[in-house]
């Protein structure tokens, strides 16, 4: 219990001296009973009316068992399950959110590593192609087409009673 006196501001504990007002409010005897002797006639709380004479002694039984006292509400035990509940129902479904949104990215990033790899492929076959090329190229120069041009332009520029010479 977390209850204090509005006229001491200390809080009220079952084995305290209480007194009641007729309009409900609960404080210290002793409080009550020094606000009332200053002259006014009306509870500190809520300034309803309020003597001496209209108080009445209040009386409570501490439970041995705090948490068995909690248990003993099923209806607040209730609303906080239903409360828990709730909160996992958001969680599950913000988790849920979460996976799909991962699996999107997952299947957004697979895609681009296989376009990747796809580029990759393209450009190694590119290159697999200018080197036999190039290849191709060095072993024609090098064996046959500059050495034929060589030797023809030496026919062709070559004067014709020079021509026998080599
Ligand atoms: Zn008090
Ligand atoms: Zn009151």
């Amino acid at each position: 219990m977390n209850v204090s006196c509005s006229t001491c501001l200390e809080l009220i504990s079952p084995s305290d001296d209480l007194s009641v007002a007729p309009c409900g409010h609960a404080f210290h005897s002793p409080c009550i009973a020094k606000w009332l002797q200053t002259g006014r006639a009306n509870c500190p709380q809520c300034r309803k009316r309020c003597t001496a004479a209209q108080l009445r002694r209040l009386f409570l039984t501490e439970s041995a068992d705090v948490s068995a006292s909690q248990a003993e509400d099923p209806a607040r035990m209730q609303g906080r399950v239903d409360s828990l509940t709730f909160q996992v129902r958001c969680l599950e479904k913000e988790k849920k959110a979460a996976a799909e949104k991962a699996e999107e990215e997952g299947a957004k990033n697979a895609a681009l590593r296989e376009e990747f790899r796809e580029a990759e492929r393209q450009r190694q076959s590119i290159k697999n192609k200018f080197n036999e090329a190039k290849a191709q190229a060095r072993k024609l120069t090098a064996h046959s087409t500059f050495p034929h041009i060589f030797h023809i332009s030496k026919f062709i520029f070559t004067p014709f009673h020079c021509r026998y010479r080599f």
